[in-house]
């Protein structure tokens, strides 16, 4: 299976106008400004930074958990993050798209749904951070449970992702190691027998959905925090692209200035040896491609 038919723009004007500039064309297409509730950076201040680190496609994706759309105020925040990144993009030295991370759409529909109706969205991201009634992956205590309740556990996040796929209203599903995050950061404290490849069969099907629906996968480089999560995302990325894979989005989801672009040299290098030979950003929700042989070398991107 291929997903071809959704590769038909290739920004040749815009490298074009990159390379007589001297600037290497690199995209972050996932960031947080102070529309986040764990953002503290007006779009501005991240956007400046971003072009500080000569990125040249910067999209700002702020928090949209809509099973907390009351307590966050998400019907005015998102509104007003829109808002702030059209304005910054008059005077910005980049191209500053308009994005949202939208978290569990499918637990509120309805707000899901005004959310997605906002005008002069170019990219909308697909998270899953917490299940149906439980709390965040981040918070959860995974020493406390056991084995089988672990297996469960991690069973119902792919069996939800999928769900997630299959509505197929975003453009690219984020961060899919997500709770291996925090569930490698208390290793330590025990040996977990989790194995992911006990979920192989779902991640398959999650991934073959995408490709179906000519919908992109997320390399997400907050992702890279051990050598085990390292390891999962390059597996996955192997099998996205084994399947038929060809939409890759980039995001550092960086929530601070100094994290904008981080692992981008690994993550870079990670998509190559997985076969891929662009990267795509979303604008006015259509895929645009990015040759990865355009960006620079691991050395000069941290
Ligand atoms: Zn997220
Ligand atoms: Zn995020």
């Amino acid at each position: 299976m291929k997903q071809k038919g959704a590769l038909k723009i290739i920004d040749r004007v815009f490298s074009r106008r990159f390379q007589r500039e001297g600037i290497q064309l690199k995209i972050d297409c996932h960031n947080h400004s102070v529309f986040s509730f764990d953002g503290s950076c007006s779009v501005e201040e991240m956007a400046a930074a971003a072009a500080k680190k000569r990125i040249g496609v910067f999209t700002v994706t702020d928090h949209c958990d809509v099973n907390e759309y009351a307590e966050q105020r998400l019907g005015e925040r998102i509104p007003a993050s829109l808002k702030a990144i059209r304005t910054a993009r008059e005077h910005a030295p980049l191209r500053l798209l308009a994005g949202v991370e939208l978290g569990q759409p499918l637990q509120d529909i309805a707000r899901t749904e005004e959310i997605l109706a906002l005008p002069g969205l170019d990219f909308v991201i697909g998270s899953l951070h917490n299940l149906a009634g439980e709390q965040d992956f981040y918070w959860m205590d995974y020493v406390a449970l056991s084995d089988d309740e672990l297996f469960f556990l991690f069973r119902r996040y792919y069996t939800e992702l999928l769900e997630l796929a299959e509505w197929n209203r975003f453009d690219t599903l984020a961060h899919i190691t997500y709770p291996y995050r925090y569930l490698y950061a208390q290793k330590g404290k025990r040996e977990f027998l989790l194995r992911p490849e006990s979920f192989d069969p779902l991640a398959e099907q999650i991934f073959l959905t995408l490709i179906r629906n000519q919908k992109a996968l997320e390399l997400n480089t907050a992702s890279f925090r051990t050598m085990e999560e390292v390891a999962l995302n390059r597996r996955y990325l192997e099998m996205y692209r084994g399947l038929g894979g060809e939409l890759l989005t980039f995001g550092s989801d960086a929530h601070t200035p100094d994290r904008i672009g981080a692992g981008a040299g690994m993550g870079l290098e990670m998509a190559r040896e997985a076969g891929f030979t662009h990267f795509v950003y979303y604008e006015k929700r259509n895929p645009v491609q990015v040759p990865l042989d355009q960006w620079e070398d691991r050395e000069t991107i941290e």
